[in-house]
């Protein structure tokens, strides 16, 4: 049977969002020539390939990798403004590959759940969809991994991207999150966002999750500023 995706690419064939060239939401020359993220530990900046804390600034409620597939510049940028505010959700999936193999870099991903950074009703309301969800949907049918919506947001608050310094983002997204159902709560849990900048958001959700009971939180997202 033909999926409606399929009916729709014929009506209307994609193109990539940064060269215009039909096939594919983004072409994978785009997307081979994007900066790679250099991952490390969010706190110092210490570079190391894993997406590791270093031992100095690992907490008990810190996150035990991160892991992003491109650098947040240039192109990249680009792409994920494409993704979060042009409602081009069809870009999910050619990102979502290269996502999925960060996963299954790590031998024990099977026994992860795929979560989403929530966004805040408001919000949610206003954009029509999550970005983070839909990744995890995606990413999800590509691993055979369950996703849950777990976190939920417990305030409104500014959005990130017009909060200043580190230290505001930090107090920014301070009690932002929330555990919506601790019965179930997976003791490993791959937690998803499109972007991670100052890395705030994904610490605070992480601690909410590790105080609840999770007791493994990697962090996962298209690109790391
Ligand atoms: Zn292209
Ligand atoms: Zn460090």
């Amino acid at each position: 049977m033909l999926k409606l995706g399929t009916i729709l690419d014929f009506v209307f064939p994609l193109s990539c969002v940064l060269c215009s060239e039909t096939g594919a939401s983004v072409c994978d020359s785009c997307l081979e020539v994007l900066p790679r993220a250099r991952l490390g530990c969010l706190r110092c900046g210490r570079k190391n390939p894993y997406g590791l804390y270093c031992p100095k600034c690992r907490g008990r409620f810190t996150p035990d990798r991160v892991l992003a597939c491109y650098k947040f510049e240039g192109a990249s940028r680009e792409l994920i403004h494409s993704f979060k505010y042009e409602d081009i959700t069809a870009l999910a999936s050619p990102v979502v590959i290269q996502m999925a193999k960060l996963v299954r870099g790590d031998e024990d991903y099977k026994n992860f759940v795929l979560v989403p950074i929530p966004l805040s009703r408001k919000r949610r309301a206003f954009r029509g969809y999550n970005q983070a969800e839909l990744l995890c949907r995606e990413l999800s049918e590509m691993l055979g991994l369950k996703w849950v919506e777990i976190l939920c947001r417990t305030k409104g608050r500014a959005s990130q991207v017009q909060v200043g310094s580190k230290a505001e983002r930090r107090r920014n997204v301070k009690n932002s999150f929330d555990v919506a159902a601790k019965l179930n709560l997976p003791k490993k849990v791959i937690l998803v966002d499109d972007v991670i900048t100052s890395g705030a958001t994904v610490e605070e959700a992480t601690k909410v999750l590790k105080r609840a009971g999770a007791e493994v939180v990697v962090c996962l997202a298209i690109a790391l500023a």
